[in-house]
């Protein structure tokens, strides 16, 4: 099956991502009310792009069938990882209002391995009376929590206080935390195990995280069926090399950190965050990033995904591209002009093909994001 993706990028990532350990923190089995399903299989065969050893953590949609309590999704995840071989590690996700400390119990004794909690979705904010419960059944059968902090949320401060009452559970703010990513990088500053995930579609989040928090705290995450495996570890791995991580350390972000806190031995020891917060940068590659993540934006503004809306944005990308004068970043605007002819040629083509169109756009946007600058 293809992965969409230009041979140069999976060539890349063959270099820069481990050969075995990779770890998807954030993915989704089951359906969704917006519409959004994902069958195991297809996890699986999206998990084999990525490295036949790949393995990922899964939990329920914001599922049709969820009340009461999720009972329903859960179930359904646990089953589809028991006959995983393995691949696949299941949290139990809860709804504060449905009895979530009696869910929690029933799904861990079942074998789920972390929960997961969306206060968008659920509505609920982290003052809700039953959180400190939900944080009290992890903190007693050691395992972490993934809680979404990326779009829809107002300031998720009240989070940072409740953590801190339990210091010793895990914690995964999904989406590189953008919801609230200074004040978390502030407030967690110090904390032993609050990890951020590089689920995210704007490839500048998850490098500024390796400005504002320890390498040691970034997990690899796709959050399929919404992102896919291939595209995002590209982006995390492309985004731990522009932050000067060694392959010992890009194999951390891969997976390496994940699957340590979920066997209970913690995260390794954090430095000091890699990069600096004011970076050189180049003004022909900041533009061709603006306009594809336009151009992304376009696209996915309103259902279903219209590749087409992409196509005038991409030109303008091209537009940069095709500078007569193109200084240090020659090569990087000519890669990314390789893959904006091929999305363009997808998607003009139409079809089944022209979805897969949008996964060049946003490798070029993230290699636009990510290109080493020489000093
Ligand atoms: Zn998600």
């Amino acid at each position: 099956m293809s992965t969409g993706l230009h041979d140069s990028i999976l060539a890349e990532l063959a270099q820069l991502a481990p050969a075995h350990g990779v770890l998807d923190a954030h993915t989704h089995l089951g359906a969704d009310e917006d519409g959004r399903s994902l069958a195991s299989d297809t996890l699986l065969t999206a998990l084999e792009e990525v490295g036949s050893t790949a393995r990922a953590v899964v939990f329920p949609f914001h599922d049709p069938e969820r009340h009461p309590a999720y009972r329903v999704p859960n179930d359904r995840v646990l089953e589809w990882s028991r006959v995983s071989d393995g691949r696949l590690i299941p949290y139990c996700r809860l709804d504060p209002e449905e009895d979530p400390v009696a869910e929690a119990e029933r799904c861990l004794a079942n074998g789920a391995r972390g929960i997961k909690l969306h206060p968008r979705a659920q509505g609920f904010e982290f003052a809700h009376a039953a959180a400190p419960a939900i944080f009290g059944v992890a903190r007693d059968a050691h395992v972490p929590i993934l809680i979404h902090a990326g779009r829809g949320m107002r300031s998720m401060a009240a989070l940072v206080d409740l953590a801190w009452q339990f210091p010793e559970v895990p914690l995964v703010l999904a989406h590189a935390g953008i919801a609230d990513q200074g004040v978390f990088a502030t407030g967690f500053a110090g904390h032993p195990c609050a990890l951020y995930d590089t689920s995210c579609f704007g490839p500048q989040d998850v490098v500024e995280l390796f400005a504002r928090v320890p390498a040691e705290r970034i997990v690899f995450a796709s959050d399929i069926p919404y992102g896919r495996p291939v595209g995002a570890l590209f982006l995390a791995m492309r985004a731990a090399a522009y932050a000067g991580l060694d392959a010992e350390d890009r194999a951390l972000v891969a997976g390496g950190t994940m699957a340590a806190v979920l066997d209970g031995a913690g995260p390794p020891v954090a430095q000091r965050p890699r990069l600096a917060r004011v970076r050189p940068a180049s003004g022909s590659l900041i533009r061709v990033a603006g306009y594809l993540l336009m151009g992304f934006g376009a696209v996915i503004s309103s259902p279903p995904p219209a590749p087409a809306r992409a196509l005038p944005w991409i030109a303008l990308a091209r537009a940069v591209c095709r500078d007569p004068d193109p200084g240090a970043v020659r090569c990087a605007l000519e890669r990314i002009d390789d893959l904006l002819v091929a999305a363009e040629r997808l998607i003009t083509a139409g079809g089944e093909d022209e979805l897969l169109a949008i996964r060049q756009v946003h490798a070029a946007a993230t290699i636009a994001a990510t290109e080493p600058l020489p000093p």
